[in-house]
Order: C-alpha cells, then structure tokens, then sequence
C-alpha cells in the first residue's frame, strides 16, 4: 500500500518522529490533490513506490491547514535541501498557523488589563523548536499575507504578534470555508491589525469619543441621578457605529436597521441617529407626548433619520425594544426581510442589521441561537448581520462573568453559524474601526453573520443611582483611576501632532455648546427623504371601519382554476391529488367549499389585488392538520410548486416559509415584519396553539402593547390552532384567556371563526380593511374536516365577516326559552345534539369575534330574544380558561336587563385538558348536555 511505502521512507529520513504526523497528513492531502502541496513535497510524494490505490483521503482538516498555510503551491518555491532547516521550516508554518488559531487568546483585549489568561505555549517560537539562532534565518512564510515569500523569523513573529496579540483578537479559524479564512488573514494580516487612516479619519474618530462622552458628562451634570445607562466605558460604539454606517453606504446601502438594549441608547439617539438633545431633555423634565397611550421610558425608545455617507445617504431605523434583552434582535431581522422584499433585493445588500448586544444577555439568553439558527435559512436571511456584543464584563446589574457564561468568550454562540468573532479592545478605537470595516465588507462579500467583541468596561453602576463597588470593587478601583477612551485618544493624536491639545480642548467646548442650544449635534443627519413606505393611510382606524369584501363569484372561479392547474410534469402525492381534485369539485360548484380551499382563495384574491402575502410557522406549506398543501411538493425529483405563485403576471409576491422550530424568534421576526410592512398580509402560524407560549414575550412586550408604547402598528395574524378533540393537555388550548387577559384599548382582535366563509372573510377583512392591529385567530383542526363546516360559493361572493353569527335554523324566536352564547368547534357540537334531540327552545349564537366585542353586532342578533331570562355561556375550556372570566362582562352588558346569565362548561383545572380519551368524551358530553339543557 501507498501508505506502508510512506512510513517506510519517514523511517529512514529526517522526517521520523514528531513530524511524523504531519507528513503523513500532507501526503493524504497529496494523494486528494497533487497540485495542493508544493513542489518539493510533490516531488518527494512522487518520488514514493506505489503499489496500490488509495481511496482513504480523511483528515480533511489538516489537509485545509497544509493548503492555507504549509506550503502553498504558489508561494512556496524554497528547495531546501537542508533536512535541519526544511524540519524548522515545517514548525515556522506551524508557528504561524498558532498565531491564527490562537493568537486572540494573547491578545490584550481588556482595557482594565484585569484578565488573567494562561499563556498559550504554542505562541512561542520554542515550543515549536524554533531557538533564537533561528531569528535571523530567513523562512518561507506560506500562505501568510504580511511581507514577501520569506521572512527572518526574528521580523516574522514580531508581525504576528502585532496582528494577532495586540488590541484585536480575531477567532475565524473555526470557518470551515477556506476562502473565507484566506479572505480574512489577507485583510487582517496584510495591515498587521492596524487601519489606515489620515488625519481626518483619526480626528473624526476623536469627534465620535468626544460626542459620547460629553453628552453622559452634561446629562450627568444637568439630570443628577437620573437613569440613563451611560455609555461610558464603551465610548467607542459611537466611531464604531459611525464607521459601520459610512461603510455600509459605501457597500451600497440604502437602509441600517439597529437594534439594542438600553445601555449607550441615549448616546446612540443622540450621536448617531440625530434625536435633537433638546428633545431628550424634555422627557428627563418629565414631558411627554401626548399622542401615545402609555408612552415608554426614554432609553426603549427608537428613532428614525437619514444619515449621509460618502456613498449616499443612509435611512436609519433604532427598533424600540423592551427591557427584555435580546429580543429585539429578530425584530430587527424582519424588519429588514420587509425592507429588502419591498425594495426587491434578496441579497441584503440594500438592507443592513446591526444588533447589538451585552456580554451576559448573549451568552445567556436563548432566543439569540434562535435568531442565529434563523440567519440563512430561506424564509428568513437577510444576507448576514453585524452583532455587536458592548462587553461592559459585568452581567446584569451585579454579576461576574464566570457566574453569567460557561463559556471562554461570550461570542462564542457565534461558532454555531461559523461565523468570524473580532474581539477588540475598546479604548483603542482606531483597532475598533479597523474591526468595523472589516465586519462589514466581509457581510457584504459573504452574506453571513460576523460578530464584534468590544471589549469595554461600564464606567458607573447599573445605572447611574447604583453603586458598583459593592459588588465589583477591585474593578471599580481600577475604573475610578482610568482615564476615558477619549482622553486617552486625544492624548494619542496629540502626540502624533495631528491634533494640538487646543484643538482638542475646542472640540470638547463646541459639543458642548451644541448641547446647550438643543439642536442636532450629527453631522452627517438629513431630513427623512421620502420613504419608501407609507404608512398615514393605515393611520387613525379602528377595528369596524369599513372595507369591500366583494369578489365575484366568476372571478373566484378564474382565481380557483389556476389554484388547481398543477402541470402535469409536476407529480403530487396521491393524498394531495386527491384533495386538489376535490378543489376543482368546489369550484365547479359540484362540492360545497371546505376550509383549506376558502383560506387558499383568500390569499389568491389578495395575491390578484397585488397585496403581498406573507406565512410563516412549523409545517405552514402543507399545514399541520394537512389541510392547506399551498406548497406541493414533486414525487419524482422532490421540487417543489406554489400554484399561488401563479395566478397572473401581475399578481402580488408571496411566500410561504416552513420555518425553523422556534416560537420566540420567529414570531419576533414576523413582529418585525409587520411593523415594517403595512400593504399586505403578513401571518404566523402555530404549530398548535399552545406553543405560542414559547413566544410570549413577543406577545406581552410586542404584539398587545407596541401601538400603546411606541405608537407602532402592527397588522400580525396569528394562526393558532386551538380546540378539544380529546388530544390531551398540550395539544388542546391555544390559551385563549391570556390573549383576552391582554385585551384593551382595541390593541388587538381575537378572533374564533367557524366556517370557511368566516376565514375567508376574515383573512380579507385583515388586508383590505386599512386598520393595521394585530390578529389572534383560534383555528380549528376537526373543523378543516368537518361535513357542517362548509361554505359556499356565493357566501364568499357576497358575505363578509360576521363578528356575531345568530341562530341558523328555523326557530320560532318566541319558543325560545334560553340562548347559548358559544365560539368556536363546541357550536357544532350543540347544533347536531340539538337536531338529533328535536331540541326547539334553545338558540345557538356564535360569537366569531371576542375582541373588540362586537356589541352592536350581538345587540341586533337578540332583538328577537328579549323575553329570554335563561342566557348561556358555553364553552370546552375549563372554567378558569377560555373567555369565561375575560368576556363575561360583555355578556352581561349585551343581554336584557333582569336577564340571567350562566356557565356551561369543564370545572376550573390547572391542566388544559384532560390526558384519557373517555374522560374528556365524557367531560365534553356533559358541557354540550348542560348547555342545552338535557339530562
Ligand atoms: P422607519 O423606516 O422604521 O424608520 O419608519 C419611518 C417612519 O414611518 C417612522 O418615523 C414612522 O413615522 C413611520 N412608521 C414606521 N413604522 C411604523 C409603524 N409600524 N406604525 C406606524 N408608523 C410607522
């Protein structure tokens, strides 16, 4: 074997030993590809007996090393014969894949210099064998961007030191793309870590240090003790994110979206997106305005601006954000999906995110791997993001890290997308631009994530009434005695003389007089342009304006024909086939409508209107309860077709995306691109109903409370599957009484529609009609099937959305001695016990939507019902769920005076539903019997 006639030759040869390893991967790496190793290795391999075939080629990783790094085809002409220095040669390359491995873990990343790190030995050159005789050999360098094809070895390691040890550390080598590592060292160590920068670059960063620190000083000054989670200490997030914008103009953005928590947020309003500082005063005095229902503090609050850059101008966007960290983060990303989708660019280049982090929240908060996990799957990717982590290394208000993360770096969740970790120390911030550059142009040439460490300190406690030294005073002594990144700078420049310390004491006086007088202190901030997106139409509407719901019946056949056209090339499941045979059936008229095809003319009306339509969720393209089948897929070649793709030429664009098993995050996009996007319809579905719990916080902070905070509409439709059918506690409830709970000032609509015609309605009354809130629907699953739950052709022509659907069979309204009030699948139930027992006297009335309560609606439909005493609620969830306790009061309101109202239902439970098929059976018998009054 090849192998064996190797071994045999490192035996004999100076390669035997250590190294011995290492050749052998590189004759692996030979055997995969000769021209992948240098000449003379190509010789020596050659050279070698071969008596058989080898088809082992493992060790991809080492092979990649040897590529980047040993011996590269290109640059490697030494023909040494030397075996002494050709063995050093070999180490010199492994020195220098050490430094890229791990140089970051060397380099002085902490401004306090507090970090006590072991010594990494590989670093140094005698670990390698490599003796201070050898510094002033020359050695070829590999792949290794700095200099010419050799170097002493002495020069060699100071240059590595410089670019890898000093204030960056860049961790990349976990990439496994061989273009992306290469692309990196090429910028990184070509520069040797340092940027280039003239004379107004360096003082335009001073300008950025001087601007963050003498807003939180004059804040400080003029608001003692007031909170405003001062930037201190990571000053130079605003050169930094300076840097990032000017950049991302350059690249050709059009839009930077950001997203962050509290800390620096009123730095960043003020010094980047060009708040007016006379603006940020008054809401410390107290004043508000008065358009907001219950407003929010200053340092959640967005902003939006234009920001002109050398490439053009720039729209920014700060995404308002509550206090819980780190959700903001997939807002942010959908926010831009629907940038990019409205300006028709899958690339991001038009759109760029910036999140940014803190230290602790990254590490500890779980919906960030979501929004990583999200980042290039189809539905979801924005053609990478910027994450900036301000590492202030302290976590939360208290803790250390080794109590916040098990983890070396608190960036290093970023491994999980492979993507490339600067770590950089603060109060260098020329090292901070260098890094902001590279972040963004490597966005731009990969469309993937990259992460910033910027590796700072918080100058005072949590906020500015806490104390630090209580729990952090060998940092705090540290603190209190250094000097400020600004100060430090300034020292820097004026000791380069490009500035004079006059200068610099006139920079300081001039911020602050522009303080002083109030106005935008951003040079490079612009009036709004007009802006891509309108949103006044969708302004000032409430919940019953009016809207058109006419579609011809001729034209939902037009529409229902190209639904079912599915080519003939493009095979289906014979289940599928089945169904969509049964659609033509209802379009023809030869089968009442079901739901699935009424939900699917609903999108395809709106689709031949030109809205865009947008659905997201575990298992939306063929629907959890196999209903929908809006994305068939072939049984041949496993492609797949969207017949709602086409309808017409010039229909609207949809999408309709399986997403990535996660509640949280991706309701939080969707969040994101709602509010981003008023013309269309934009829809998250639930795998079941319950598990939109795993996104409540999206629900709490966002959804039910955004237009009351931050005046933000948001036309989200949730489709949350709910209903009992004897599925047991976790597949039964979508928690209707928590949405309910949430209920007030109109913020959102709950709806529980029964019929085909109802979804129908309802998901065109969401688009058409101009009110832009957000939709909780409780969607069936026996419903999709069930014989009674159909529609006609003409109920869609002609209907619309009915809030309140009264008594359907013919009942005399005189006989009737008691009405039950019901939503959702349970009205089936009593409408087939009621036929089936010949019951006269009891009238069924469905309330399809339970907020905003429908009063009017409900009030018309018991005209005919005011000698009634006997009023009903009746519902499957028991009684401590579902909308007894949160709609009761509308009930009381709705029925006669002097009339009684009761409840028909499950007894109180902690759990949602029972686990045995026959309790719940008998369980939902006895509702249904109570409610009608039967024994
Ligand atoms: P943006 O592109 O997010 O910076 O938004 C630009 C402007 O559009 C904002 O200043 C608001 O006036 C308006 N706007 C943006 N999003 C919304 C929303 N969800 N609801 C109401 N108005 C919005």
């Amino acid at each position: 074997m090849q192998r064996d006639s190797l071994k045999a030759w490192q035996a004999s040869s100076h390669f035997a030993g250590a190294n011995a390893a290492y050749i052998e991967e590189l004759y692996e790496a030979y055997l995969d590809d000769p021209g992948a190793v240098a000449e003379q290795w190509q010789q020596v391999f050659a050279g070698l007996p071969v008596n058989g075939t080898v088809s082992d080629v493992g060790h991809t990783r080492i092979r990649e090393y040897f590529r980047e790094t040993a011996l590269d085809s290109n640059r490697s002409k030494t023909t040494t014969v030397d075996p002494e220095l050709s063995e050093k040669q070999v180490r010199v390359l492994q020195l220098i894949n050490a430094y890229r491995f791990r140089g970051h873990q060397a380099a002085k990343l902490d401004p306090l210099e507090l970090w006590q790190r072991e010594p990494v030995a590989e670093l140094d050159p005698n670990h390698h064998g490599l003796t201070s005789d050898d510094l002033n050999r020359e050695f070829n360098t590999g792949s290794y961007a700095y200099g010419g094809e050799t170097m002493p070895l002495g020069s060699l390691v100071d240059s590595l030191k410089q670019t890898y040890c000093g204030h960056i550390g860049a961790e990349y080598m976990h990439i496994i793309s061989t273009e992306e590592k290469r692309w990196i060292q090429q910028r990184l160590e070509s520069v040797l870590g340092q940027p280039q920068l003239d004379a107004e670059g360096k003082q335009r960063i001073l300008n950025g240090l001087n601007a963050a620190e003498g807003l939180e000083k004059y804040l400080g000054a003029k608001f003692p003790g007031a909170k405003r989670f001062s930037l201190e200490g990571g000053d130079a997030m605003i050169p930094m994110m300076r840097e990032l914008i000017y950049r991302a103009g350059d690249q050709g953005a059009k839009e930077v979206v950001v997203g962050m928590a509290h800390r620096g947020r009123l730095n960043m309003l003020v010094n980047i997106l060009g708040k007016k500082p006379g603006d940020l005063f008054d809401e410390f005095a107290g004043k508000h305005d008065e358009v907001l229902g219950s407003g929010d503090v200053k340092y959640h609050q967005g902003f939006s601006s234009d920001f002109a850059t050398p490439g053009g101008n720039v729209h920014l966007a700060l995404a308002f954000n509550p206090s819980h960290l780190e959700i903001v983060a997939p807002v942010v990303m959908g926010s831009v999906r629907a940038r990019m989708d409205r300006r028709h660019c899958q690339t991001g280049k038009l759109v760029m995110p910036i999140t940014i982090h803190g230290d602790s929240a990254i590490a500890g908060q779980g919906v960030v791997q979501e929004t990583l996990n999200m980042s290039q799957t189809r539905g979801f990717q924005v053609g990478g993001a910027i994450r900036l982590v301000i590492n202030n290394q302290v976590g939360f208000t208290t803790s250390n890290p080794q109590d916040t993360r098990s983890t070396e770096y608190c960036t290093d969740i970023a491994k999980m997308l492979q993507a490339p970790v600067f770590h950089v120390n603060a109060d260098d911030p020329e090292a901070v631009a260098l890094v902001a550059q590279l972040a963004v142009d490597y966005r731009y040439e990969f469309g993937r994530d990259v992460f910033i460490d910027l590796i700072c300190y918080r100058r005072h406690g949590h906020n500015e009434a806490d104390e630090p030294n209580a729990t952090q005073p060998l940092m705090y002594q540290k603190i209190k005695k250094h000097p400020t990144p600004r100060k430090i700078y300034a020292d820097r420049l004026i000791e380069q003389g490009v500035m004079t310390a006059e200068q610099v004491t006139e920079q300081i006086n001039t911020y602050r007089d522009q303080l002083d007088h109030g106005d935008c202190v951003v040079p490079e901030w612009r009036t709004m342009a007009e802006h891509s997106v309108d949103w006044t139409p969708f302004l000032g509407h409430d919940w019953n304006s009016d809207w058109d719901s006419s579609v011809a019946v001729d034209k939902l056949q037009e529409l229902g024909q190209a639904l079912t056209d599915v080519p003939a090339s493009h095979p289906v499941q014979s289940r599928v086939a089945k169904i969509y045979k049964d659609r033509e059936a209802m379009i023809s008229g030869d089968k009442p409508l079901d739901w699935g095809m009424a939900e699917t003319l609903a999108y395809a009306t709106l689709l031949d209107k030109g809205y865009r339509v947008r659905l997201t969720g575990q298992d939306s393209g063929r629907g959890t309860f196999f209903h929908r089948h809006a994305v068939l897929h072939n049984q041949d070649n496993a492609t797949t077709y969207m017949p709602l793709r086409h309808l017409s030429e010039t229909q609207g664009p949809i999408e309709i995306h399986d997403s990535v098993l996660s509640e949280a995050a991706v309701l939080a996009f969707e969040y994101g691109y709602a509010t981003a996007e008023p013309s269309g319809l934009t829809m998250w579905e639930a795998q079941f109903g319950d598990f939109a719990n795993g996104a409540q916080v999206v629900i709490d902070q966002f959804l039910s409370s955004g237009e009351q905070k931050w005046g933000r509409l948001c036309g989200l439709t949730l489709l949350l599957p709910h209903g009992y059918e004897g599925q047991g506690p976790e597949h039964s409830s979508a928690r209707l009484e928590r949405f309910l709970q949430l209920c007030a000032n109109h913020n959102m609509q709950v709806c529980v529609p029964t019929t085909p015609a109802q979804v129908y309605h309802m998901i065109r009354r969401q688009t058409v009609r101009p009110m832009r809130r957000p939709l909780v629907v409780m969607s069936p699953k026996s419903l999709l099937r069930h014989p009674l739950a159909v529609s006609s052709l003409d109920e869609l022509a002609n209907g619309t959305f009915q809030n309140v659907i009264g008594e359907v069979d013919e009942l005399a309204p005189s006989g009737i001695e008691r009405v039950v009030f019901c939503s959702g699948k349970v009205y089936f139930e009593l409408l087939e016990k009621r036929r089936r027992e010949g019951v006269t006297n009891v009238a069924l009335i469905r309330i399809e939507q339970l907020y905003p309560f429908p009063a009017e609606e409900m009030a018309h439909v018991l005209t005919e019902y005011q000698h009634v005493t006997d009023f009903v609620w009746c519902q499957e969830e028991p009684q401590n769920q579902g909308a007894w306790y949160c709609s009761q009061h509308h009930f009381w309101q709705a029925i006669p005076a002097g009339a009684g109202l009761t409840y028909a239902g499950r007894e109180a439970s902690a759990a949602p539903a029972v686990g045995y098929v026959s309790l719940h059976n008998s369980q939902q018998q006895a509702l249904i019997n109570d409610a009608l009054n039967l024994k």
